[in-house]
C-alpha cells in the first residue's frame, strides 16, 4: 500500500473518530492498517468496548450487522458492502419456528455468520471459538444448530447429552479443503501438524492434529514447539501466523482457501468508506433489538 494512502487513512480515522476492526481473513494490506485484528468473536467485543463514534468494519456483512446491533449509537461503516458470508443466508427461518414447535425443551443456537433475521429468532449466538462452552451450560437437551452443519456436528460430538438437531448450511471455503489434498500436504511436508478450523468436513477434522477457530490456530501454532503446520482454513490466517512466528513454516493444503468476499476489501475501499462516511450499517430498530437477545446471551454466558 502506498504510504501516502495509509497516511490519508490515519487522518481520516482521526478526523471521523473511527477505529478500524479487521478480520483475519482480510488480505493482509487491510490487516495492516486495522486497530484491531481477530476473529469473530473477538471483533464483536472489541466493537462493543471501543470508544470511537465509528467502526470501520473489513470483514463480511454478518460482522457489520452484528456491531451495529449492539452498538446503535455508533456509526458502523463497511467498505464494501457487497462482501457477504453465504453461508450467513443459508439458515431456514420456517424451519426454525417447524423445529420449535416440534421440540418444546429445543434452544436454538446460532452460529455468528448468520442474517440478523437468524439471530432474531434464535436463543442463543455462538462462534467457533465459544460454541461448545456455550452449548454445554444451556439446560436445554436438544439444540437446533444453524446454520452450519460440520461445526454442530464437531461440537454435538463433544456433547453426547444432547440431542442437536442440524442444518445443511457449509462454508463453501472450508469444505473444499478434503482429506485427500490434506493427506498430500502431509506426504510434501512430513512431520507437520495439521490444524483445521470445525467449518471443515468431519474427515477432514479427523486426521487434524488440533481443532479449532481462528484464533485458536494461531494460539496453537504461536505456543507449540514444533516449527511445521498444515493449516486448514482461510490463506489470511497466514499473515499473522507468520507475524507471531517468523521461526515457523505453514503451509496451505494446496487448494482454495480463499474467500473472495474476504478478500474484496482493500485499502482504497476503507478510505472511501472514511472519506464518504458510507456504505452504513442501517437496521430496522425493531429487528434490531429482536436480534441483540442472542448477541447479549453470547457476550454473557462467554464471560
Ligand atoms: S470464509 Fe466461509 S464462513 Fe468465512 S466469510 Fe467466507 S464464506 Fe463465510
Amino acid at each position: 500500500m502506498p504510504d501516502t494512502e495509509e497516511h490519508e487513512i490515519a487522518s481520516l480515522k482521526r478526523r471521523r473518530n473511527a477505529v478500524i476492526l479487521a478480520h483475519y481473513y482480510v488480505h493482509e494490506e487491510v490487516q495492516a492498517l486495522a486497530d484491531h485484528i481477530g476473529d469473530s468473536y473477538y471483533l464483536s467485543k472489541m466493537a462493543n468496548e471501543t470508544d470511537e463514534r465509528t467502526i470501520v468494519f473489513c470483514g463480511v456483512k454478518f460482522m457489520g450487522e452484528s456491531a451495529k446491533i449492539m452498538n446503535p449509537q455508533k456509526t458502523v461503516l463497511m467498505p464494501d458492502m457487497t462482501a457477504d458470508c453465504p453461508m450467513a443466508k443459508m439458515a431456514d427461518l420456517d424451519r426454525i419456528d417447524e423445529v420449535r414447535a416440534m421440540y418444546g425443551d429445543v434452544s436454538v443456537v446460532c452460529y455468528m455468520n448468520s442474517t440478523a433475521q437468524t439471530k432474531a429468532k434464535s436463543d442463543v449466538c455462538v462462534t467457533s471459538s465459544n460454541a461448545l462452552s456455550i452449548i454445554k451450560k444451556l439446560p436445554n437437551r436438544h439444540i437446533y444448530f444453524v446454520p452450519d452443519e460440520n461445526l454442530a456436528r464437531y461440537v454435538a460430538g463433544h456433547l453426547p447429552e444432547k440431542h442437536f438437531i442440524f442444518h445443511d448450511g457449509f462454508c463453501h471455503v472450508h469444505t473444499s479443503i478434503t482429506k485427500e489434498n490434506v493427506e498430500r500436504a502431509k506426504a510434501a511436508q512430513p512431520g507437520a501438524l495439521v490444524l483445521a478450523h470445525p467449518e471443515c468436513k468431519a474427515d477432514v477434522l479427523e486426521i487434524a492434529d488440533y481443532i479449532g477457530s481462528t484464533s485458536g490456530i494461531i494460539d496453537f501454532a504461536t505456543k507449540s514447539d514444533e516449527l511445521k503446520f498444515i493449516i486448514c482454513t482461510e490463506a489470511g490466517v497466514f499473515y499473522e501466523l507468520m507475524k507471531k512466528n517468523p521461526n515457523k513454516n505453514f503451509y496451505t493444503v494446496g487448494h482454495r482457501q480463499y474467500c473472495p468476499s474476504m478478500k474484496s476489501i482493500t485499502p482504497g475501499k476503507v478510505k472511501a468508506c472514511l472519506e464518504n462516511m458510507r456504505p452504513e450499517v442501517v437496521l430496522e430498530e425493531s429487528l434490531r433489538v429482536e436480534a441483540l437477545r442472542a448477541l447479549e446471551a453470547m457476550h454473557e454466558m462467554t464471560e
